[in-house]
């Protein structure tokens, strides 16, 4: 895994704009190539590292989260965990760099097909959890729509009972070689379209493809404390890759409900407390909600309005360090806009009170006054 802060492995300004950054990574990617520097473990180590750098800062969702937490806040939910080797990143940016007619220079370093598997493509999925579900963790059911194998030609995608044939083109392989520049290249075999054989007589419910549509529900393990705009990884959960290759990976996003009360900050969890005159004079203890249910707090006496209360440990756990967050309840000292006859006729009492006695604030306000009017 990279320490490096991605924007300086890419070379680009924190601002940088989606085509920017994927010009930055074509660039390094190129010059880093293994094929182009063989056995130079320097450059291979440069290239995952380019990539990985890649992988987030492409992804708006990915970007934002390390943008707020670094890279601890990709790595706390399995994200940004690196390539482990240099076939990992042909199969995730394959498919991007060879996009149709060729993709020029790079669209062929990278379009391999043959022998390198294709895998499915991952999905994405969005979950919305309320403030106490997030702190506890869940378990929730997802209904997706994803590519499976197909049933009647068990994903060979040719009729049943019928059979694909070799391609002659590449004889199987996939690919075919073509000197470009200073490489010599393979590409992707224009007859199969890297397949390495051909259905002549189609499979009726698939039409070739060897996959399906289909509803499933999939389960999805939500850790204790898991944020809002986290991506959680469901590995293998994407689509089903063609003729039997890897699944994609399911990434969920998780949302949060409004809360009655609540707000998260960082692991904390805030909220406003409306409080009486009398309560924060005199010192009270009240009945407050909590993420686990209601609690008891002590309001000490001589508590002002925006004073912040801390509820250790109240807060959400951690995703990255499985620390516990406090509960902030931030007092408002609440005036009353009516009053009854008793409040008022007290109210008039404790103002004759305080023309007497003067708390120190007022006071030191009052001296100022004096001396300002000389
Ligand atoms: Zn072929
Ligand atoms: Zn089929």
């Amino acid at each position: 895994m990279s320490a490096r802060d991605y924007y300086d492995v890419l070379g680009v300004a924190r601002d940088a704009s989606e085509d920017v950054i994927k010009k930055a990574y074509r660039k390094l990617a190129l010059k880093h190539h293994p094929d182009k520097n063989p056995g130079d473990s320097e450059a291979e180590l440069k290239f995952k590292e380019a990539a990985e750098a890649y992988d987030v800062l492409r992804d708006a969702e990915k970007r934002q989260i390390y943008d707020t937490h670094g890279h601890g806040g990709l790595s706390g939910i399995g994200q940004g965990a690196g390539f482990s080797d240099v076939e990992d990143i042909f199969r995730v940016f394959g498919d991007i760099f060879s996009g149709g007619g060729g993709g020029g220079i790079f669209g062929d370093l990278f379009g391999g097909g043959g022998s390198r598997v294709r895998r499915g493509e991952s999905l994405r999925a969005h979950l919305q959890l309320t403030l106490e579900e997030a702190a506890t963790g869940t378990r929730r059911t997802i209904e997706l729509r994803r590519m499976v194998g197909c049933g009647s030609c068990s994903g060979s995608g040719a009729r049943r009972g019928s059979q694909p044939i070799r391609c002659g083109t590449c004889s199987g392989a996939g690919q075919v070689l073509r000197s470009q520049g200073f490489f010599s290249v393979r590409t992707t075999c224009p007859a199969c379209s890297g397949r390495g054989e051909i259905i002549e007589d189609p499979c009726p419910d698939c039409h070739r493809s060897g996959l399906i549509e289909k509803t499933e529900e999939i389960e999805v393990e939500v850790p204790a404390g898991v944020a809002d705009g986290m991506i959680l990884r469901v590995t293998g959960r994407g689509n089903e890759g063609p003729r039997g290759a890897p699944a994609g990976d399911l990434q969920v996003v998780i949302g949060y409900h409004r809360h009655a009360f609540f707000r998260r900050v960082n692991d904390h969890v805030c909220f406003e407390l409306p409080i009486s005159y009398s309560q924060a004079a005199l010192g009270s203890e009240v009945e407050v909600p909590t993420l686990v249910g209601k609690a008891v707090l002590t309001i000490p006496p001589g508590t002002h309005s925006g004073d912040i209360l801390r509820m250790r440990k109240m807060g959400f756990r951690s995703v990255q360090s499985s620390r516990k967050g406090d509960q902030l309840v931030e007092t408002t000292i609440e005036v009353p806009t009516k009053l009854g006859p008793e409040e008022e006729e007290l109210l008039l009492r404790l103002a004759e009170i305080e023309e007497k006695e003067v708390g120190t604030r007022r006071l030191g306000f009052l001296e100022r006054f004096k001396e300002y009017f000389g």
